[in-house]
């Protein structure tokens, strides 16, 4: 059987058309979708993700805006940013742009923003949320690649699946999600003994870990669904964590990288930020 690209450009391109008809819709309601991007410093990984997100904002009609603020910046100072956008009705969605500098708390700012304005779906409540199956906002990278894994339209039900990594943002909700989707999930991890035999019973396959190539043909079940999450910068070049070019021979479907599970990312963001503005014209 041919390997099926699972193309996230396509993908997203079509969730993206979908939200900004939402939009207009809202727009017409009064409500114009409002995302709050937050950058300290100036890395230069962070900068791209920033610049794509705000593109994502004015493809779709949303109203998007980053605020930079210097690599100094107290704890204090930064908490009381998020206090402001908090209580800012024009803002939906909160997110700050991570790694922050070393010396900020990481928890305790991702704390300070409310749930409901939590799009990356990282605060405590939305973790808790994700573990309970009760209705939170789910992580923009897993929920777009429960998208992909979904657009196969293969059964998922009572399917292996095997996520490497357990990271909170990616390896955890991903295991969750298909945990929901009643799939007999392996969360594998740097201290798995024998990853092979874990990885080659696989129907699915998430590959969660930050290494570029690390998982190779012999690692693939034949025919199986192969996500790849990673994202590393080698000699200038976007790899994944998947040798795309060996397991395309043996897997059912496979992501590439780029025009994957990161342009679903960006779309999963802008759906998690409609959703929140939908959500407070109900509560109105
Ligand atoms: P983390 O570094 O937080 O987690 C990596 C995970 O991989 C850890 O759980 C680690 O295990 C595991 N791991 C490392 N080495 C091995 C090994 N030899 N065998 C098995 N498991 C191993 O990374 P993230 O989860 O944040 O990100 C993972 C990748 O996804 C990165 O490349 C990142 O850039 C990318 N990413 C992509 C996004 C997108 O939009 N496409 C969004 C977010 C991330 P342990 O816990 O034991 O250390």
């Amino acid at each position: 059987m041919a390997v099926k690209i699972l193309d996230g450009k396509i993908m997203s391109a079509e969730i993206k058309a979908e939200i900004t008809e939402r939009v207009a819709a809202l727009k017409v309601q009064g409500v114009t979708p409002g995302l709050a991007v937050i950058l300290v410093g100036n890395d230069p990984a962070s900068e791209i993700y920033v610049r794509n997100k705000q593109i994502g904002c004015d493809e779709t009609g949303m109203n998007g805006r980053t605020i930079r603020l210097r690599a100094d910046i107290s704890q204090e100072a930064l908490e009381a940013e998020i206090d402001r956008l908090n209580r800012d009705s024009a803002v939906h969605g909160i997110l700050v742009q991570l790694p922050l500098p070393g010396h900020l708390d990481e928890q305790a700012v991702l704390a300070k923003i409310l749930p409901e304005k939590d799009v990356d779906g990282f605060h405590l409540i939305n973790a808790g949320h994700m573990m309970t199956g009760t209705e939170g906002v789910v992580a923009c990278t897993p929920k777009g690649a429960l998208h992909m894994i979904r657009s196969t339209g293969e059964e998922l039900a009572g399917k292996e699946a095997v996520v490497i990594g357990r990271s909170n943002i990616v390896g955890k909700p991903m295991a969750m999600l298909l945990l929901r989707e009643n799939c007999t999930v392996t969360i594998c991890h740097s201290r798995t003994k024998n990853l092979k035999e874990h990885t080659r019973r696989a129907d699915i396959l998430v590959a969660a870990v930050g290494k570029a190539g690390f998982v190779t043909a012999d690692m693939v079940k034949p025919g199986a669904i192969v996500i790849d999450v990673g994202i590393n910068r080698v000699d200038g070049k976007v790899r994944g964590d998947v040798d795309f070019d060996a397991v395309k021979e043996v897997a059912g479907w496979i992501t590439p990288v780029p025009g994957g599970v990161g342009k679903m990312t960006i779309a999963m963001l802008l759906a998690n930020t409609l959703e929140a503005a939908e959500r407070t014209l109900r509560h109105d």
